[in-house]
Parts: structure tokens; C-alpha cells; sequence
């Protein structure tokens, strides 16, 4: 018996450190932490998340639109400067689900690196993280991020903040919190709710022990 569990305590291990694979959408379930992400942006709501995340003394991940970063280049060089993880999420936002264009698979290698070059260009940060808009995962776009040495992450819990009040957003989230959980939130001028309930949640996880840290810190990821 006694063997049985130290075989599985090894497994589990493993498993937590495996960087074979190149999606996912959580971390290890051993650990008590947690990321938190902003898609979407930089915008000009991004300030106010980035005032709270200071208060906290909270590091997240911000899955940036190259577009926008072009069009917001203070906001994206605050990002990085606060030391926050800097991803991509694509230049234009396309939705690939729905996108019928000619060569999807060039379009979406496109996507990438014109985003990647643009918060290159604006922070000097290379991106290896990737979020597909979304959360677009199917194999064509999986291989192109293989193919540019990419992570694609998605996310263990997000909310359509269209329909939902910042209070049922705010239980939601609380009822999603677990060890290694990805955290979708967004970064963007019609959504100003998250803002209404962000630093509360954050001194939830923290009374909770939970340490709140970056996708590739949760992940345990690099450069390929
Ligand atoms: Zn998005």
C-alpha cells in the first residue's frame, strides 16, 4: 500500500512538470496558486486595472491584441513596466471559429506574428504565450504555435460579462477558485464591472493562502 502511494505522489509530480504538451487551460492541482488574465487590451481601462494590481502587490498575465498595442503604446509599455506577463492574443482579434477566408492557416500564422512583432516593437518583450480569441484551439492553430515555439493557454474559468451583473460575476468567480486555476478576465472599455469587484476577489485569494502568480510561473513555462 505504502508503495502504491509513493508511486502515485511521484506520478503527480510528473505530471506537474511535464512541458511536453503545448496547451493548456490549468495549472497543478498540488499547489495552492492561481493566475489571473486580462485579455484584450491595452485600452484606456487598462490604468485602472493596473492601479489595483499595484495596491495588491498582485503580478498578472495580459494576453495583449498587437492592434491595439500599436494604438495604446504608454498602456503597453505600463504593463510591462509594472512587471506583469506580457502575451499575445493576436493582432487583429479575429474569430477563427467563424473565419472562412482563403488560407486559414497562413491567416492565423499571420495573426501571431504581426502581434508578436508589434509588443516587440512597443515593450521589447518577446511573446511565447499565446491566447487564440475565443480560446480558438483547434489543431491548425495549435501547430502554427508549435511551429513559432508558442504556449497556447486558455482558461479553467471565465464569464460572459455581457449578461452578468459585477455581483454574479464576483460569486462566480469566487466559486471557481481551486488550486493551479486560470483565471479569463478582460481588459476592455465596455467592461469596467471587473473593476467593481477585482480587488475583493484578490483579498479573497490571498486570505485564502493562495498565491497569485504569472502563466508561465504557474505553468513552470519558458522559451522554447
Ligand atoms: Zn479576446
Amino acid at each position: 500500500m505504502k508503495k502504491i502511494i509513493v508511486f502515485l505522489f511521484f506520478m503527480n509530480i510528473c505530471v506537474c512538470t511535464a512541458q511536453a504538451k503545448i496547451f493548456y487551460y490549468d495549472g497543478c492541482k498540488n499547489v495552492k496558486k492561481i493566475a489571473l488574465t486580462f485579455d484584450d487590451g491595452p485600452n484606456k481601462v487598462t490604468k485602472k486595472i493596473l492601479d489595483i494590481l499595484k495596491r495588491k502587490s498582485v503580478r498578472a498575465t495580459f494576453f495583449l491584441v498587437g492592434a491595439r498595442v500599436k494604438a495604446n503604446p504608454d498602456m503597453a509599455k505600463a504593463i510591462a513596466f509594472a512587471g506583469h506577463e506580457v502575451a499575445n492574443h493576436t493582432y487583429q482579434h479575429i474569430n477563427f471559429y467563424s473565419y472562412n477566408g482563403k488560407d486559414k492557416t497562413a491567416k492565423i500564422e499571420e495573426e501571431l506574428l504581426q502581434s508578436e512583432n508589434a509588443i516587440k516593437e512597443i515593450t521589447n518583450i518577446k511573446t511565447f504565450l499565446v491566447r487564440f480569441p475565443y480560446g480558438y484551439s483547434k489543431s491548425d492553430a495549435l501547430e502554427v504555435a508549435r511551429k513559432y515555439g508558442y504556449y497556447v493557454i486558455n482558461w479553467s474559468f471565465g464569464c460572459d460579462w455581457k449578461k452578468m451583473t459585477a455581483e454574479e460575476m464576483y460569486d462566480k468567480y469566487r466559486k471557481s477558485v481551486k488550486n493551479g486555476a486560470i483565471f479569463l478576465m478582460h481588459d476592455l472599455n465596455e467592461n469596467t464591472k471587473v473593476l467593481l469587484f477585482l480587488s475583493y476577489f484578490i483579498d479573497e485569494l490571498k486570505k485564502s493562502n493562495y498565491e497569485i502568480v504569472t502563466i508561465s510561473e504557474l505553468l513552470n513555462l519558458k522559451h522554447i
